[in-house]
């Protein structure tokens, strides 16, 4: 049955998915988490960063303008008799490389020279207080900044060693990346000194502005830091996940077989062949001679014995399965009695249960003709029962399907009648060829007046409809003689035969 073994294919490549999806859903939420955290732990980092180095370069700068502070009443003095006075603060001030007073523009004394000459232009000065250098004449190639104070006319410039800025980047900054921006100017740990453009940190960016100098910091960490981190601090939490995981997948596994199982089962059933056919003779009203019969499927399931239908069948509608069993059924019906259908006297009629799921589409048709095909023309009557407690909607499909089956010269029959509620006008739509009283209406004969003027009522109507009529369950002598004096055409029930497997109904039928 190919249609089948796709559709299991189908269902098992579902369960699949399903089952890898339960397990990867917690890995990926986790993993998720994680990154959220690891950024989180990242920022916090350079904000700590930032504000440590912050409070160092603040130090610093103190330092260096306290040295400052205290040779600003030397400004404008002769360099002669001050000059000891600025190399005192070089000595004294740890941080303090050299300073140099200013008179007018122009710096006239330093610690170094003594008496010295160079133009000062205050807009190198950012915010008139700091310049941040690569280098000067004495040492070109250490950065150093530049402290200015002034008064007036009157200034001192004090100056910082690169060395100790870039030691402080290198130190704070030791896991993340660390500048120091003094206006255009910038300084990496490297002790370089950069006027292009500040760079973007890809992780964990964060900028302090200094709120008593005129410098900002800058911390961050490079593209794939999260990764790295979490790779480096998170593998407990991994393997947790791992779990959690694996048992999330195995749970949604179980279920899943849980919840497919009664379908595998009659899949499994079906592939193995254990649906098989029943008949139960239906006989004439008048005379009592076999007419036909009813197929009823039976389940010979290989530890649970013989399993009654209306155990099993609502599975198969809900499933879907109940087409490829019905089909299952049809041809092993044929393959049984096919060979015998040239001896049968007049039209023998076999009568199949469908459901609304084999009106969805027109398969059933070549499903029937097969059936057909397997019989020698004119000999068989096939009956298919629709159960009035389930009425098919009219509409184009069913409609069509109803067409071509009757051009088939298949027959119609509503099963159950009496429990449900067919109009008129749905026996006409459906071109209904037999009505199947309810055996709960033949078992009401000679106990219950209401149930009986029931039946009373469905034979007349049959009659005027020129319907065929079938009592099912008629299981004594009086309600047989009852419905034949009434006109029914047909009777079925235990009183005639109980539904009998395939061989014994063969030998059955020869004596009927
Ligand atoms: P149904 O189509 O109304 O079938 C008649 C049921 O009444 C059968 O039960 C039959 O064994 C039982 N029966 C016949 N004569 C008597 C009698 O004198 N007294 C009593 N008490 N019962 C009698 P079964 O075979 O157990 O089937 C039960 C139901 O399962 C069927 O009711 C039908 O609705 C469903 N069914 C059976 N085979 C198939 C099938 O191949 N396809 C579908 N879709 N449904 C099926
Ligand atoms: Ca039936
Ligand atoms: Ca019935």
């Amino acid at each position: 049955m190919p249609l089948n073994v796709k559709n299991r294919r189908k269902k098992r490549g579902t369960q699949i998915v399903v089952t890898a999806l339960s397990g990867l859903l917690p890995v990926l939420l986790g993993l998720v988490i994680l990154y959220l955290q690891a950024e989180r732990a990242l920022r916090q980092n350079t904000e700590l960063t930032a504000e440590e180095a912050i409070r160092q370069f603040e130090l610093m700068l103190d330092n260096t303008a306290q040295a400052a502070q205290e040779l600003l009443p030397l400004a404008g003095q002769n360099c002669n008799d001050v000059k000891l006075a600025l190399r005192e603060q070089v000595t004294r001030r740890p941080f303090v490389r050299s300073t140099n007073l200013v008179s007018d523009n122009n710096l006239y004394c330093s610690s170094l020279f003594g008496d010295y000459q160079e133009k000062v232009d205050p807009g190198d000065y950012t915010q008139g207080k700091l310049w941040l250098m690569s280098g000067n004449p004495v040492t070109p190639d250490t950065a150093l900044l530049v402290y200015r104070l002034s008064e007036g006319k009157q200034g001192v410039l004090t100056t910082l060693n690169g060395y100790h800025l870039s030691n402080v980047l290198r130190l704070i900054g030791r896991k993340a990346l660390l500048l120091l921006q003094v206006g255009p100017h910038w300084l990496s740990a490297d002790g370089k000194v950069h006027d292009v453009a500040l760079p973007d940190f890809a992780v964990a960016q964060n900028k302090l502005t200094s709120s008593r100098y005129a410098f900002a910091v800058a911390a961050g960490f490079p593209e794939g830091e999260t990764w790295r981190y979490m790779r480096s601090e998170y593998p407990p939490l991994f393997s947790l996940l791992m779990f959690f995981g694996v048992v999330s997948g195995s749970i949604g596994h179980v279920l899943q077989m849980r919840a497919a199982s009664p379908s595998r089962e009659m899949q499994r059933a079906l592939e193995a062949a254990e649906f098989v056919p029943y008949f139960q003779p239906v006989v004439h009203g008048n005379n009592k001679q076999w007419s036909g019969a009813e197929v009823l499927m039976r389940w010979k399931h290989p530890k649970e014995g013989l399993v009654r239908p209306d155990l099993f069948i609502p599975f198969a509608e809900h499933s879907g399965l109940i087409v490829p069993m019905t089909r299952s059924l049809m041809q092993q019906t044929a393959t049984l009695l096919g060979p015998l259908s040239a001896s049968f006297d007049g039209p023998f009629h076999i009568s199949i249960n469908i459901t609304a799921s084999h009106c969805r589409n027109l398969e059933l048709v070549e499903d029937c003709r097969e059936f057909l095909g397997a019989f020698a023309p004119g000999n068989v009557h096939l009956v298919l029962e629709l159960t009035e407690r389930e009425l098919i909607e009219p509409t184009d499909i069913t409609l069509q399907l109803f067409e071509q089956l009757r051009a088939l010269g298949v027959m119609i029959a509503i099963d159950d009648f009496g429990t449900g509620h067919s109009s008129l006008g749905y026996l006409r739509q459906f071109n209904v060829d037999f009505l199947k009283i309810d055996q709960s209406f033949v078992a009401m004969i000679g106990v219950d007046a209401l149930s009986r003027h029931i039946l009373d009522s469905i034979i007349e109507l049959s009659a005027k409809l020129d319907l065929g009529i079938v009592a099912e369950g008629v299981e004594t002598e009086e309600q047989s003689d009852y419905l034949t004096a009434y006109g029914v055409n047909f009777l079925q029930g235990y009183l005639f035969g109980r539904p009998m497997p395939g061989p014994e109904f063969i030998n059955a039928l020869s004596d009927h």
